[in-house]
């Protein structure tokens, strides 16, 4: 396939503000793909050239980029930067000089998707001696050969830069569309990609074997499955109901969760955003080879942080500090891991997936030994309320975030979020009882004081996935120190769109619009009814945040699609009235 037919339809998307032309200007893209190459695009779409969970990231600095474009076309490094200062936009830098260039020169080969995307894995993959020459050469060989448009691009993928602000869901739907003739089918592709989480993967296997292959994918050892989710109920006689009277009740412990597969002597370890981070966890991948009895198996654990002398769990800030700023060896040894094993998906070539939970619980059970390191979460089966309350108290007593209630005869739903598992966390009453992870669609220039910072404040969204759109809930202008918003106008205007996003549903403007793609988490005092948000829309109104801030920086370890969805934030409304209710009862 020409190049010049991805780079025509990147324009295409970054161009339209439907979500509906969208799918149709992506499905026929995927039209004119065959199996060799659909993969291809699907990860280019994506900026990338293979899966998250293979690590293998294009990633080249702009420096390099710089000097990828004053080699290809002949030009000073200088010239390139003043280009840049001018543009705001290394790709729209690069699509200028090729079309100077190109009135001089009359002769260079088309470039292929193929090409492309072989110089873009081997500029992932290149290491060794020479390698950021090696970089830069692929690089500037494309852009050599490119057109003005395709040149835009070829800049803009190994920057991060595309804007196309394509999701999952999005690239799902439109390859039903092309390969099936419906998007009624995305919902086989997307069962498919819950248990391979690699959409290239999932279009190949659509590609070349049809609607069949695609019902027959299974979990495969080193390929995460994307993670069963947890709803949230707004009280335990809530919890009780929905389960039919019945259910398991977990400790919710406050760590990170892993999932492990092993392959006989190989383990991997993936994060809940399904990222490689066996290197991180080399104490529990001992572990693992110690105290799992089953050669090929796949399951999942919460991994905490304790102290040995008390026994106490550490705040998940501890946990995670071995992502940051220790050597993972120290870490190990100062701050050493439990992990609570919680599920298992896969047993000696087994898919037990479609088991019920009460039957997986019993297979993680005989297939853990006891030991240091590894244990089962700790559980009981609920009859009831009052012992579902007495367990939860239990939990809280011990310093833990609550529970969470499973059904037991629940498949494991990988991928969604669904009333088989709901968590139920501790209530503080003065404020909504949980933080909102929301994505940032858009954001303000800010009046007075923070006029000289160019920012004064973010358009906030939660996600709905039936529509795979986000809704918006809240403009969050507090919580930021001025540095945070001199950094978060700069992260912002690299991802600036000249219209609202196609997936973005708002009713209010945005001084400027961002490709929806950092997420940040606030608190908020209430959730109140307002006729500004989107979100929770009822025919007349929406739901929206009082009072909200925020409480973190840009979230590294979440995509928009891991923030807190609409229903969530439903369930959260309901829960705070029914808090309202009880509180007003105390009073009497
Ligand atoms: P939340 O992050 O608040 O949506 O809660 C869901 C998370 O709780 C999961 O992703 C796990 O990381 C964590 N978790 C802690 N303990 C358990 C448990 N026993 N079972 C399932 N998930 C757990």
């Amino acid at each position: 396939m020409e190049f010049k037919e991805v780079a025509q339809t990147f324009e295409r998307l970054e161009r339209t503000s439907e979500r509906l032309e969208l799918i149709s200007i992506l499905a026929s893209l995927f039209s004119k793909a065959d199996s060799s190459n659909v993969h291809m695009i699907v990860y280019l779409l994506q900026g990338r050239v293979s899966a998250p969970y293979t690590g293998i990231e294009i990633g080249l600095g702009e420096k390099l980029v710089e000097e990828a474009i004053s080699r290809a076309f002949g030009v000073e490094r200088g010239e390139v930067e003043k280009l840049y200062k001018e543009l705001g936009d290394l790709g729209l830098v690069a699509e200028k000089l090729a079309s100077n260039k190109k009135q001089m020169t009359l002769f260079s080969e088309p470039l292929t998707l193929e090409r492309v995307y072989n110089n873009f894995y081997r500029i992932a993959t290149a290491s060794g001696q020479g390698v950021v020459d090696k970089k830069v050469r692929l690089l500037a060989d494309l852009l050599k050969d490119a057109s003005p448009l395709e040149a835009r691009y070829i800049v803009r993928i190994p920057i991060g830069r595309l804007r196309l602000g394509i999701g999952d869901a999005t690239i799902l739907e439109a390859l039903a569309v092309a390969k099936l003739g419906d998007r009624v089918y995305r919902e086989d592709l997307e069962r498919a990609y819950n248990y391979v989480s690699d959409l290239g993967y999932v279009a190949r296997v659509l590609f070349e074997k049809g609607l069949e292959g695609i019902r027959e994918v299974k979990p495969v050892l080193g390929i995460p499955i994307r993670p069963a989710l947890a709803q949230r109920a707004s009280s335990l006689e809530e919890i009780m109901q929905r389960m039919g009277g019945e259910c398991a009740a977990e400790a919710k412990y406050d760590g990170f969760r892993l999932q492990i597969h092993r392959d006989g002597d190989k383990v991997w370890i993936f994060s809940r955003r399904m990222e490689n981070m066996t290197g991180l966890f080399p104490d529990i991948t001992e572990a693992v080879l110690r105290q799992v009895k089953a050669e090929k198996v796949i399951f999942e654990g919460e991994a905490i942080a304790y102290n040995e002398e008390t026994g106490e769990f550490y705040p998940f800030q501890v946990t995670i500090q071995r992502k940051r700023k220790y050597g993972v060896e120290k870490a190990a040894e100062e701050y050493p891991l439990k992990l609570f094993a919680f599920d298992v998906m896969y047993v000696e070539g087994e898919d037990v997936m479609d088991k019920p939970y009460k039957e997986r619980r019993k297979i993680l059970e005989e297939i853990i030994e006891k030991g240091e390191t590894i244990e089962l979460s700790e559980r009981i089966i609920a009859r009831g309320v009052k012992e579902l309350r007495d367990f939860f108290e239990s939990c809280v007593e011990r310093g833990l975030e609550g529970i969470m209630a499973k059904s037991l005869k629940s498949p494991y739903i990988a991928g969604a979020r669904k009333w088989a598992w709901i968590k139920y966390k501790r209530v503080m009453k003065s404020q909504l009882s949980d933080t909102i992870d929301v994505v940032i669609v858009g954001y303000y220039k800010g009046r007075g004081q923070r006029a000289k910072l160019g920012i004064g404040g973010v358009l906030a969204a939660v996600y709905d996935p039936k529509t795979d759109t986000f809704k918006t809930v809240a403009k969050v202008g507090s919580g930021f120190t001025e540095e945070q918003f001199v950094e978060l106008k700069r992260l912002l205007d690299e991802i600036a769109i000249p219209h609202k996003h196609p997936r973005v549903v708002s009713k209010l403007e945005a001084d400027v619009w961002v490709e929806p793609k950092y997420v940040i988490t606030v608190l908020a005092d209430e959730i109140t009814r307002s006729p500004n948000h989107t979100a929770g829309w009822d025919g007349e109104r929406g739901l929206a945040l009082r009072f909200p801030r925020a409480v973190s920086f840009v979230r590294e370890d979440k995509g928009p699609e891991d923030a807190t969805t609409e229903e969530e934030l439903i369930e959260m409304y309901r829960q705070q009235k029914h808090v309202k209710v009880e509180e007003g009862e105390d009073s009497y």
